[in-house]
């Protein structure tokens, strides 16, 4: 690719952007959920007489399955216009984010990929001509065929660094192929589900709209999440009176409503966990009842703790430990207490040690399964159980001894998703050929180069790599290394799937075509299917027909896509009544293992994990120190005297996704380090400046912003820079030094920066900052 490199763009006045658009993007899903268009049906269609417009019911869906928001989507003269948000949908009820708000900007891109590419150059160069369909999954499924033929079938690598709603359709391919590995990034959400499953049984939903203490900790609960549902409830919480935590080293919208800011260093939140366990289990605030019949190992958990008093946290944390000790007094007295646990603690070799820490702090206090609580389980849904395109029942243990980079120990495969390889240890093994090399990558919406640490390392990895594919909506930050590239239509252009959410209401929508695709494109869902069938996989395939794909998986709820597709708005199904305290169920729960064995051994809750002690794991959580650190490698500090740390999501962009918009990139125009004006005055930094912030593995070049809500000895920059946008003449930044990718200044180290467990990876590093 050319162009890169920092550039004077043509920003519009944000004044004017916004009368533009009349949407009221002000920058925040908070804020465009009651600025943004909504209607029902009704009210949908009155609003094109006149004018020559006609609507679409569909949904967004941009933030991954289960998170659709229904959309009404307007046409006018073939073109897609403008969206409004369906009020009869229960997850948005009409609310919209940024995002959502400037889908037909995203869908028009200059930026779209149109044709299936030829790479034609050298790797790395970029040069490509263009292909029709069939040359494309011909080229593709030989070179599969031949490297299964040679190499054996795992040695193809399929990415997905968080769940999609065609996430289930690549473990298809992969099983029908005959490789276990799917690649995860090790940064979302499954470090959570693991360590809470194998500690609890299951993932503790925050009862929210009952708590009188609701603690955010390291979530983002305005930004991501259930769509609007999170931002909604936090809102309701705050308006009758709860009280509000919030745990992070910034402060972002909901720490804003908080009534106590925690600003704890980033990748340290397991020593605030088992100093808050000290005071606990040491001022006996514990729920006796609870901890003698359903937890398991409580008095080992007495002795270990007294290894983290609170002034040794106060060391690592940076939390004064008065205030770790207000916090676990609070927590534990409060009655509705709920901790809402966000993706912030899951980037850190302690990351599982922090969510089992918080997992049994909720145990011990007694807020597990009560009223205000963290609930097992919801109310019992009344939505008919689909058929999932999954093969889960073909796994078998010789499957699971083939994974090349196992995401979890062997013992704990599959786990949640299927079996899992770690998404950076699938690039490691292309280099050092451990255990065995991996010879094809297909990616498909995920940016490597941008997604998972040690960009460098992903780089070395896709010049060695024998064939990628990359299959995207639009050009990729990693396409120049690409063999074959697959285009893909954006929701608005194809007619499938279908969602069957019960994230915020049970509810279930066909997707309907909006406008005809732009170019020669197919949904990813087609090319999963037509590459199973071109493979010769053709019967797990339904010999290519989505329709028939579609109508196995609703078989269960007696109908097919086109009785679906007769319900403009969806179809709702009724929701029971939620019974708290059903632990003798919840704690019987069958892990996904071959062998069905239960997540907890003892039918109880587990402070003392025998199964992670078989396997040569801590029994207990216990601390690790990030890679670099100040605690931690403190003769680091003379050169790199700050904490650099990431944000994962923000109000406008998915990932690495969508710094091509306009809309988009008004509200968000520039990578920006959050410094704190104390941090900035000493090195002579203004608002607005260009700075260069520098760690021990490379540099970035970005913008300061100068921000009193963080910590003094901490910045923060959010992840995914690379791409320009061509309307506002953004180019692209390096990818490597000197852009803002901040995936490059971390340590990739393999004993150090992995947790050990669940192979989160570090996002912490040491830093120092100066004018550019
Ligand atoms: S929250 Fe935004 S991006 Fe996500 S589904 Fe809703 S409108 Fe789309």
């Amino acid at each position: 690719m050319s162009g890169r490199g920092n550039n004077t763009p043509r920003v519009i006045d944000r004044r004017s952007f916004l009368k533009t658009t009349g949407a009221g993007l002000l920058g925040s899903s908070l804020l465009s959920t009651s600025q943004s268009l909504s209607f029902t049906f009704d009210e949908a269609w009155a609003a094109t007489e006149g004018i020559g417009e006609t609507v679409v019911p569909t949904f967004c869906g941009l933030c991954g399955p289960g998170c659709a928001c229904g959309v009404y989507a307007f046409v006018k003269n073939g073109r897609f216009t403008k969206v409004a948000g369906m009020k009869e949908a229960p997850i948005n009820q009409g609310g919209l984010c940024a995002k959502g708000n400037a889908a037909p900007q995203w869908v028009y891109s200059p930026d779209r990929l149109k044709y299936p590419l030829k790479k034609v150059g050298k790797k790395g160069e970029g040069r490509f001509k263009k292909i029709s369909w069939d040359e494309a999954l011909h080229i593709i499924a030989d070179t599969l065929k031949q490297q299964k033929e040679k190499y054996g079938p795992e040695t193809l690598a399929i990415l997905s660094p968080a769940r999609r709603s065609y996430s289930d359709y690549l473990y298809r391919f992969l099983i029908a192929h005959g490789s276990p590995n799917y690649g995860h990034s090790g940064i979302c959400a499954m470090q959570r589900a693991f360590s809470f499953c194998y500690t609890l049984g299951m993932w503790p939903s925050p009862e929210q709209d009952k708590s009188d203490l609701i603690i955010y900790w390291g979530s983002q609960p305005i930004y991501s999440g259930p769509p609007m549902a999170n931002a909604r409830s936090l809102i309701k919480a705050k308006e009758r009176g709860a009280k509000i935590i919030a745990i992070k080293p910034s402060i972002e919208p909901d720490s804003g409503m908080a009534d106590i800011w925690v600003p704890v260093r980033p990748g340290t939140d397991a020593a605030l966990g088992l100093g808050m366990l000290h005071v606990i289990v040491n001022e006996d605030l514990i729920d006796k009842g609870f901890v003698n019949k359903w937890c398991y190992g409580y008095d080992k958990l007495k002795d270990h703790v007294q290894k983290y008093p609170p002034k040794w946290a106060e060391k690592i944390t940076g939390v004064p430990s008065q205030q770790i000790q207000d916090v676990a007094r609070i927590y534990a007295t409060t009655k509705r207490a709920s901790i809402n646990l966000g993706n912030g603690v899951e980037h850190t070799p302690s990351s599982n040690d922090a969510i089992r820490s918080v997992a049994i702090l909720m145990a011990i206090t007694g807020h597990l399964d009560t009223p205000g609580g963290n609930l097992l389980g919801g109310a019992p849904s009344k939505m008919p159980r689909l058929n999932s395109v999954h093969l889960r029942e073909r796994y078998t243990q010789e499957w699971v001894d083939k994974l090349v980079a196992p995401e979890f120990p062997r013992a704990f495969q599959p786990f949640m998703e299927g079996t899992s390889s770690a998404y950076y240890r699938i690039f490691d093994s292309v280099i050092t050929k451990k255990p065995y090399a991996i010879r094809a990558v297909i990616a498909p919406g995920t940016q490597p180069v941008v997604s998972t640490r040690g960009s460098k390392r992903v780089i070395e990895a896709l010049k060695k790599l024998d064939f990628y594919v990359v299959a995207d909506v639009t050009r990729t930050a990693d396409m120049d290394y690409a063999d074959i590239v697959i285009p893909l239509a954006t929701p608005y252009e194809t007619d499938h799937p279908f969602e069957a959410s019960e994230m915020g209401g049970n509810w279930m929508m066909a997707r309907n075509k909006v406008i005809e695709p732009l170019g020669d494109y197919k949904s990813m869902y087609e090319f999963i299917l037509d590459l199973g069938v071109k493979m010769g996989y053709g019967a797990d395939f339904w010999n290519g027909s989505m329709k028939e794909c579609m109508d196995y998986q609703l078989a269960p709820a007696k109908m097919t896509i086109d009785d679906l597709r007769k319900h403009p708005t969806g179809i709702e199904f009724p929701m029971g009544t939620k019974e708290y305290g059903n632990y003798g169920f919840c704690f019987k729960m069958k892990s996904p293992r071959l062998s069905s064995a239960p997540f907890l051994p003892q039918g109880k809750v587990a402070i003392y994990n025998t199964s992670f002690e078989e396997a040569g794991y801590s029994p207990l959580p216990e601390w690790k120190e990030p890679p670099e650190s100040l605690t931690g490698t403190p003769e680091l500090t003379k050169k790199y005297p700050l904490i650099l740390s990431d944000y994962h999501t923000s109000n406008v962009y998915t990932a690495s996704w969508q710094r091509n918009v306009p809309y988009l990139r008004q509200i968000h125009p520039y990578p920006v380090l959050h410094i704190h004006p104390e941090t900035a005055s000493e090195r002579g930094i203004e608002n607005d400046d260009w700075i260069i912030v520098e760690s021990p593995h490379g540099w970035m070049k970005v913008k300061a912003e100068i921000y009193p809500g963080i910590r003094p000895d901490t910045v923060m920059i959010l992840h995914g820079w690379w791409q320009g946008c061509k309307e506002l003449g953004f180019k692209d930044y390096p990818l490597l030094d000197g852009g803002a990718n901040v995936n490059i200044m971390y340590s990739v180290d393999p004993n150090k920066a992995f947790d050990p467990l669940v192979t989160a990876m570090s996002s912490q590093t040491l830093v120092q900052v100066r004018k550019a």
